[in-house]
């Protein structure tokens, strides 16, 4: 019999299928049931249609391992294929922009920089992954001929008729010989092939089944056990997304989630959504409470499994989830999407957008349920993973402002709790027309800034910002609900009244030329130097002019390999009501040596508050020093 050669592209498949690395191999039992179960849904359609007597529930995929014969058979009694089918179904493949290995400039790329296993749709041509050799017996429904396809590769196919009863298609797999890198006899084991079924086509709507051995003990007998061999159904067919809400106990959810997501904890919340219109599709998502180890570092993989019909085509699909809700967990399953499409070609997929925004929409709109029925645990998650809210803020440049900005909390001044930006803005002074907040490392050593007693003192709530992320994205932010946020630090923020104003503009200008002397004598690191009237007790604290606040300085400057840093235009301010201002002035006409030394040592003080180190804390020291003992 003469050998058929494989067209040009699905060679190279083939070539590459072979050397592909060790976890992609196992996806291979996952083509064979998917296309068996597509045998079968086509029969079943083709019954409906010719109105022939055939049961859906006669219909079933049967798996044998032969460990003697080291053979994996995978059999279904589908629609079968005749010679022709045979033929072009599995000698060609079918050309998709994934097997297309020239790149944007036409230059062809080498297989090994193309992760073809990873993309699905990679179908038949995957058991080659594992096989010598495959031998594929079919027969279509209604015909007379059953005839066996027969490869060993690369290298071309042969098709000769054959006996076989009944319609459908018996796939043989001669598996491969293990060597040091790989195990094929692992796809002999029972346990194995459980565990894949599960763990792939768990929810195909067919039994997928397999003659399994368990013991038991011997009938009349109290200790005497026998191996029997009993028919058992692997997959469970039924996807819990695919019930009803109410058909589903709130346990089995949690143990689904615990199972399938590897959490020893309850989820947060549980989203079951089955959604109908522009796109369908049905989603199980859950909230957890913990932040996963790996969460905050680069090997975390964001994404939801994808199924289509009923078949998992992707683990972990990354472009259903935005960043900012990256914690989610889930499936997603639609009918809508087509199991012969790559990944790349999934990223262009217009149902996929579809699905992604609308789940968006959903997660906005728990999580805002969850903050409002069940404060305790969203202030949980948001505990967990509010910092990838805010970076969400940062990211998008303003983008999902509408999305994030009612999510994120901080705590505050009046309880110490978290305040949602919406809570802050509903309870605010009929005065007070901006949002306040300070930044410090701890709520703590915010509280304990010169600056934060004034603004409490006038009744002002004040945000605390203890995360290097929380100040970039409140400028990003930018406003909410019609007010601006303003930094009590480092923003002009206007406490006092008119007259007040008024006065202190004054004490600045009559006071220039002592504050330009102070300033010099502290030298380079400072713009300037200036009466304040926003301390109450406190003699002084730093601010800063312009874009940078002294802790996006900070924030700034302390991430590595940044080469360009960043310089806050720092002004000391000095409390125009406290004694130190009188004995400046004083000291500015009588003996400016020492209003020099004084302004050194303010700054210091300044610097040392605001947690900034000093620098020359020799100099400081002995100016300190010799002060006293004067
Ligand atoms: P895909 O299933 O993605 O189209 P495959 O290479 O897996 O690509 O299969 C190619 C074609 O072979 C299928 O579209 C189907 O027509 C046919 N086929 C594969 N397996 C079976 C089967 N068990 N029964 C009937 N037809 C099959």
């Amino acid at each position: 019999m003469r050998k058929k050669q494989f067209k040009a592209e699905s060679k190279k498949l083939l070539d590459m299928m072979i050397n592909s690395i060790y976890t992609h191999k196992e996806i291979f039992l996952r083509e064979l049931i998917s296309n068996a179960s597509d045998a079968m849904d086509k029969l079943y359609f083709h019954s409906l249609q010719n109105n022939l007597a055939l049961n859906r529930s006669d219909l079933f995929v049967f798996i044998t391992p032969d460990r003697e014969n080291r053979t994996l058979t995978v059999s279904d009694n589908g629609i079968g294929m005749t010679a022709d089918e045979l033929e072009n179904n599995l000698g060609t493949i079918a050309k998709s922009g994934s097997f297309d290995f020239k790149n944007e400039n036409g230059d062809e790329e080498k297989p090994e920089d193309v992760d073809i296993i990873g993309q699905f749709g990679v179908g038949f041509y995957s058991a080659f992954m594992v096989s010598d050799r495959i031998e594929v017996v079919s027969k279509a429904f209604g015909a007379d001929t059953a005839n066996k396809w027969t490869s060993e590769g690369a290298d071309g196919y042969t098709v000769e008729p054959c006996e076989m009863e009944g319609s459908g298609t018996v796939i043989k797999l001669f598996l491969k010989e293990d060597t040091e890198d790989d195990d094929y006899s692992r796809f002999l084991e029972e346990g194995r092939i459980r565990e894949l079924v599960r763990k792939y086509s768990d929810y195909i709507r067919y039994p997928i089944k397999m003659d399994c051995e368990h013991r038991r003990l011997k009938e009349g007998s109290e200790d005497e056990y026998e191996t029997v061999t009993e028919t058992a159904v692997l997959n469970s067919m039924v996807p819990i997304w695919k019930k009803n809400r109410n058909e589903v106990t709130a346990d089995e959810y949690s143990n689904f989630y615990k199972d399938k997501f590897f959490d020893y904890e309850e989820p947060a919340k549980v989203i079951h959504a089955n959604m109908e219109g522009q796109v369908a599709y049905s989603a199980l998502l859950f909230i957890p409470r913990r932040v996963p180890f790996d969460y905050y570092t680069k090997n975390y993989e964001k994404g939801l499994q994808l199924y289509s019909n009923g078949v998992m085509i992707m683990d972990k699909c990354a472009d259903l989830l935005p960043d900012y809700f990256s914690f989610v967990k889930g499936i997603v399953d639609s009918e809508d999407l087509s199991l012969n499409i790559s990944r790349e070609m999934l990223q262009h997929d217009a149902q996929l957008k579809l699905i992604a925004k609308s789940l968006e929409k959903k997660i906005h709109s728990e999580l805002l349920k969850l903050m409002k029925d069940s404060r305790a645990t969203y202030e949980t998650v948001y505990k967990a993973f509010g910092t990838q809210m805010k970076f969400g803020i940062y990211n998008s440049f303003g983008a999902k402002n509408d999305v994030l900005s009612d999510l994120i909390m901080f705590c505050s001044s009046n309880e110490k709790k978290y305040v949602t930006l919406k809570e802050y803005v509903g309870r605010m002074k009929e005065s007070q027309d901006t949002i306040y907040y300070a930044c410090g490392e701890t709520v703590d050593k915010i509280d304990m800034l010169p600056q934060t007693e004034a603004v409490r003192e006038k009744g002002f709530e004040i945000l605390y910002f203890t995360e290097n992320v929380d100040e970039f994205a409140i400028r990003v932010l930018n406003e909410f609900e019609g007010k601006k946020f303003a930094n009590i630090c480092t923003d002009d923020i206007d406490l006092g009244s008119e007259e007040e104003k008024e006065e202190l503009k004054k004490k600045n200008e009559t006071g220039k030329a002592l504050l330009d002397y102070l300033r010099d004598s502290i030298g380079e690191g400072i713009t300037a130097v200036r009466f304040t009237d926003k301390l109450k007790n406190h003699p002084v604290c730093l601010t800063t002019e312009g874009e940078i606040s002294l802790e996006m300085e900070k924030v700034i400057n302390s991430i590595p390999q940044n080469e360009q840093k960043v310089k806050a235009n720092i002004v000391l301010e000095i409390n125009a009501s406290h004694p130190i201002a009188v004995k400046l002035e004083k000291l500015y006409e009588e003996d400016k040596d020492r209003a020099a030394k004084y302004a050194k040592i303010l700054y210091a003080q300044a610097r040392l508050i605001e947690g900034l180190s000093v620098d020359d804390p020799v100099e400081l020291s002995n100016m300190v020093c010799g002060l006293m003992v004067e």
